[in-house]
């Protein structure tokens, strides 16, 4: 203990928090998971917005903290190789992207890296006996988005509708965004002139007046069906029908106007009452032979191309015969559940959210799939609850939010012994400390599988087959 706290003390006095608005020239080595380029002066950290590892770059320091800071990126003085122009206009005002100016063939190389730093880091696992494979990304990777959420604001030309300033609330507006796809554009745009025409007035936020607060649009790329969602301060829209009617005759594949009323003082987009204007309630998409119905306010993955490669690589991990049961743990909407149980005796999901797991039922229905049953519920309780009862399962899946499992659910998975767990993951280090838990409790990692399911951001997602042994 002595030892270890004298040789921080050392290593602290080497470093040299350095000053806010010094100029410093840093050689990068590293990006951070938020897209950051990371390097050393003086033995402290700095991240710098837009720099790239292998660059050296002059920056000026903006903020600094006791073991790292923050610095403005003011000139390169030697260029990454894979420094490319990013291709979106408004790519520095808007926060949507992080690594546009990073090479996509970089990107994916960037992202298994960023793995395979927290499977060793935070999780202890020897990488030599761990396959980790290349980040499987897309051959097209723009427009990949099948859901856009626009808020919407005014100027004095009219009614605007874009995306935050970084770290603002002023809306900027934008008239088209590389990774949306072009139908959702095209409403956006659509629905913002019906509106102005209509004389509606966008939603205030400081005066807290106005009515029409963002435009959400749903596109099924399957089916090409469209759903337009309203989210608006009132019930009352000035000339509805007129409205509606715009609507419809500019889209003809336009299947759904929903009206969500959000009348509270919040930057929460969706309010409590929904409502059809006009059409049906629900949307329809397919990922692989499988049909979703999509509402309003359900979950329903972005980037369906890459959704079908992150399902098809779990079912292989899954490595079902037919007489499996299976437990789903984090099932959202059951789309997983639905894709495992084509290949099972039987799938159980679970689901903290009771409208996803009302979904999950009705997309079974919809797809004849009886061999999938649904629960609502925390994971951490339920599944603990359902081995009490008596029930096991021979492989589990689980695919939680940012913060991973809970220690009481990992407890109870190595309690339960399935032969394999699969772990769909949206954070490489929450799952490098799940893997850890697991491992430590009888598992053994075999095989990590990067997919990218957000080209040109900073999101690494992951499945993973764990092997008891
Ligand atoms: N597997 C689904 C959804 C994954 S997103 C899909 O691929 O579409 C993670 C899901 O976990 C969300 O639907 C969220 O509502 C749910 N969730 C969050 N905490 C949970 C908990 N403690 N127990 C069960 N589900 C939870």
């Amino acid at each position: 203990m002595k030892l270890e706290s004298s040789e921080n003390e050392m290593a602290e006095e080497q470093i040299r928090i350095l000053e806010k608005n010094e100029y410093v020239d840093v050689y990068i080595d590293d990006l951070s998971h938020e897209g950051l380029g990371v390097g050393k002066v003086d033995g402290y950290t700095l991240f710098i917005k837009d720099a790239l590892p292998g660059e050296k770059v002059k920056a000026k320091v903006t903020k600094t903290k006791k073991r790292f800071g923050f610095a403005r990126l003011l000139e390169i003085i030697e260029h990454s190789p894979h420094r490319v122009e990013p291709p979106c206009p408004i790519y520095a005002q808007c926060g949507g992207c992080q690594l546009q100016h990073l090479g996509y063939e970089e990107q994916l190389r960037q992202k298994e890296q960023q793995v395979r730093s927290q499977l060793t880091k935070i999780g202890g696992i020897d990488l030599e006996q761990v396959k980790v494979h290349p980040t499987l990304g897309m051959s097209e990777p723009w427009r990949y988005r099948n859901k856009a959420q626009v808020p919407i604001g005014e100027n004095e030309g009219g009614l605007i509708g874009g995306f935050y300033r970084q770290g603002t609330h002023d809306i900027i507006d934008m008239q088209e965004c590389l990774i949306q796809h072009e139908a959702n554009d095209e409403v956006i745009q659509k629905t913002k002139d019906i509106a102005q025409e209509l004389g509606i007035r966008a939603y205030d936020e400081q005066k807290h007046s106005g009515l029409l607060r963002h435009v959400v649009v749903k596109y099924g790329f399957y089916t090409q069906e469209l759903m337009i969602v309203l989210i608006t301060k009132e019930e009352t829209i000035p000339h509805k029908e007129m409205f509606i009617e715009k609507l419809r005759e500019s889209f003809p594949n336009l299947k759904s106007i929903i009206r969500n009323v959000n009348k509270a003082k919040t930057n929460v987009i969706f309010g409590e009452q929904t409502k059809v204007l006009w059409g049906e309630e629900y949307i329809y998409d397919q990922i692989g032979d499988i049909r979703f119905a999509i509402s309003a306010r359900s979950f329903y993955q972005v980037n369906p191309q890459q959704t079908k490669v992150l399902y098809d690589k779990a079912l292989e991990y899954a490595q079902l015969q037919g007489h499996e049961t299976v437990i789903d743990a984090y099932c959202g909407i059951g789309t997983i559940s639905l894709f495992l149980a084509q290949k099972a005796k039987k799938v159980l999901g679970v689901e903290v959210v009771p409208e996803a797991i009302a979904d999950a039922k009705r997309n079974a229905r919809l797809n004849h799939i009886e061999n999938a049953e649904f629960a609502v519920g925390e994971a951490e309780k339920v599944i603990p609850w359902w081995k009490a009862q008596g029930i096991t399962a021979d492989v589990i899946v689980v695919d939680p939010p940012r913060k991973g499992c809970d220690e009481a659910l990992l407890e109870t998975i190595i309690q339960m012994k399935p032969e394999r767990v699969v772990y769909v993951s949206c954070n490489p280090s929450t799952l490098a400390r799940d893997l850890k838990f697991l491992e430590d409790g009888g598992f053994k990692t075999v095989e990590v599988q990067p997919v990218d399911m957000f080209p040109h951001t900073s999101h690494v997602e992951c499945v993973v087959l764990l092997q008891r042994q």
